[in-house]
C-alpha cells in the first residue's frame, strides 16, 4: 500500500505498472544486435579497447605495439614537452579544476587569453570556449534557432548538430552532401517560411575526408540571407597552408562565415570545443548558451595544453606542410594500389571504403595483426553499407610508417 500523499486514493486505484528494462529498450538492443552479428562472425569487439600505453606514433593493444592511425593527434602535439609541461605548471598554480561555471567561479586570465588568441588566429573578433566540441555545437545551436526558425544541415553533419537542432524546436532539413544544388532547392522551397535560417556543414568532413564549394556556398547564404555555421574540428589544424582552416584552404575571408565551430581535442591536442564569431554573437553565447552558463569551465591544464599547442601551431606551419606532405602521400599510396577513398581531398583523414560491416571488422583485425591501428566506422556513424577504416594521418608518421601501412592493406 502507498503512504498516504497528495492524490494517493487515485493513485490507489491506478494499479500498478513496471518501467521497462534499459535491456529492453531499442538502442540496447540494437547494440545487442551488434555485438551477436561480430561474434557469430569471428569479429572481436573492436571498441573501448583498452591502450596500455600510447605514444607519438604508437599504441599498445593486448599487448602488441601499433603504429597509431586511430588519433586525430594531426599535429603530434599530445605529448609535446612544452604542451605537457604547460598543463603540469597550470595545476601547480591553479590546481586540477575550476568547480563550476565560469559565470559562478569566474574565469582565468588564460580562458581570455585562450579566447583571444584562437578568435585571432582563426579571423574572427572573438571566440567562447566549451567543455567539449560536442556541447560547443549542442548549446550553440540551440541558443541561436528556435520554433519558427529552420536548420538546414548536410547530411553527413555531426551528431552533435543534430541533436542542437533537434534541442532547438527548430524545423530541420538535411541537404544532400555538399550538393549546392539540393541546397538552393531546399531554400527556394522554405525560405519565406521561417524566421532565421541556420545552414550548418563540416569544413572538413570528418567520414567523408572532403571539402564544400565554400565559394559557392557563401554567395547562396548571403543571397537568401541565412546564417552559417561551419564545424571545422577536423579542419584545424590541418587545411590551409597555416592551418586556419577551412577558410584559408578555399581561400575565403573567414568573416563571411558567421558561426565557426572547432575543437580543442584533435590538432590543438587537449580538450574542449569552441565557437569563434562576431562579438555579438560570443557576448549572446557566453550569457545564453546552456553548456556554457550552466556548465563548469575548462580545467587549467586543459586550456593551458590547447593554449601551448596554438602557440606551437602558429609558430610552426612546418607542422602542418609536414602533415600534408604525409597525408598526400599515404592518400596518392591508397588511390594507386585501387582503395576505394570516396569524395576525400586526402589531408589528414584518409577513408578506406569498405561497405560492410563484416569485411570492415574482418580487414581491422588484419591490419592490426600486422602492427597498425586505424579507426573504424560503421553505421550510425556512417551510412549503411558504407563502413570505412579512417587512417587519421599525423605531421609525426615517418615515411615508412605511411609506406608499409599502405602496403598492410595491400596484403
Ligand atoms: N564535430 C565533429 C565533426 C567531430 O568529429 C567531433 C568529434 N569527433 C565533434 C564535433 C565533437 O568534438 P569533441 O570530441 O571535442 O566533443
Amino acid at each position: 500500500a502507498l503512504r498516504p500523499f497528495f492524490g494517493f486514493q487515485k493513485a490507489e486505484r491506478f494499479g500498478h505498472r513496471e518501467a521497462a528494462a534499459f535491456s529492453d529498450t531499442s538502442r540496447f538492443r540494437s547494440i545487442r544486435q551488434y555485438q551477436m552479428l561480430g561474434q557469430s562472425w569471428g569479429i572481436e569487439n573492436p571498441f573501448f579497447k583498452i591502450q596500455e600505453s600510447r605514444s607519438k606514433r604508437s599504441v599498445t593493444i593486448d599487448g602488441k605495439q601499433l603504429v597509431n592511425f586511430g588519433w586525430c593527434d594531426y599535429l603530434g602535439l599530445s605529448d609535446h614537452p612544452e604542451v605537457m609541461a604547460a598543463a603540469r605548471s597550470a595545476i601547480d598554480a591553479f590546481g586540477c579544476c575550476i568547480s563550476a561555471s565560469r559565470m559562478i567561479s569566474g574565469s582565468l586570465d588564460m580562458h581570455r587569453q585562450l579566447e583571444t588568441e584562437l578568435a585571432d588566429f582563426f579571423g574572427f573578433e572573438n571566440s567562447l570556449t566549451f567543455v567539449s566540441g560536442h556541447a560547443a555545437n549542442v548549446s550553440t545551436i540551440a541558443t541561436l534557432v528556435n520554433k519558427g526558425d529552420l536548420v538546414i544541415h548536410d547530411e553527413f553533419v555531426h551528431n552533435s548538430a543534430i541533436v542542437g537542432a533537434r534541442l532547438s524546436g527548430a524545423e530541420i532539413k538535411p541537404f544532400k552532401h555538399n550538393d549546392l544544388e539540393s541546397l538552393v532547392r531546399l531554400l527556394l522551397q522554405n525560405r519565406d517560411s521561417f524566421q532565421n535560417v541556420l545552414i550548418v556543414i563540416e569544413g572538413l568532413c570528418s567520414t567523408e575526408g572532403d571539402c564544400v564549394d565554400l565559394s559557392g556556398l557563401i554567395e547562396i547564404k548571403e543571397k537568401f540571407g541565412c546564417w552559417l555555421m561551419i564545424d571545422d574540428a577536423h579542419g584545424v589544424g590541418v587545411l590551409g597552408e597555416s592551418g586556419r582552416g577551412v577558410a584559408e584552404y578555399a581561400g575565403v575571408d573567414p568573416r563571411k562565415i558567421d558561426i565557426f565551430m572547432g575543437t580543442l581535442s584533435k590538432s590543438l591536442a587537449s580538450c574542449g570545443g569552441f565557437i569563434a564569431g562576431n562579438a555579438d554573437l560570443i557576448e549572446l553565447l557566453k550569457y545564453s548558451a546552456p553548456g556554457f552558463v550552466y556548465s563548469v569551465g575548462l580545467p587549467p591544464a586543459v586550456t593551458a595544453a590547447a593554449l601551448a599547442s596554438l602557440r606551437i601551431l602558429k609558430r610552426e606551419p612546418e607542422r602542418v606542410h609536414r602533415l600534408h606532405d604525409n597525408s598526400k602521400l599515404f592518400f596518392r599510396d591508397c588511390r594507386a594500389r585501387g582503395f576505394d577513398t570516396g569524395t576525400s581531398i586526402g589531408l589528414g583523414m584518409v577513408p578506406v571504403i569498405v561497405g560492410s560491416v563484416k569485411n570492415t571488422g574482418k580487414l581491422l583485425e588484419r591490419m592490426q595483426e600486422q602492427g597498425f591501428n586505424p579507426s573504424p566506422i560503421i553505421y550510425p556513424g556512417v551510412r549503411f553499407n558504407a563502413s570505412r577504416l579512417r587512417f587519421f594521418i599525423s605531421s609525426e608518421h615517418s615515411v615508412d610508417e605511411l609506406q608499409s601501412c599502405a602496403e598492410a592493406l595491400s596484403r
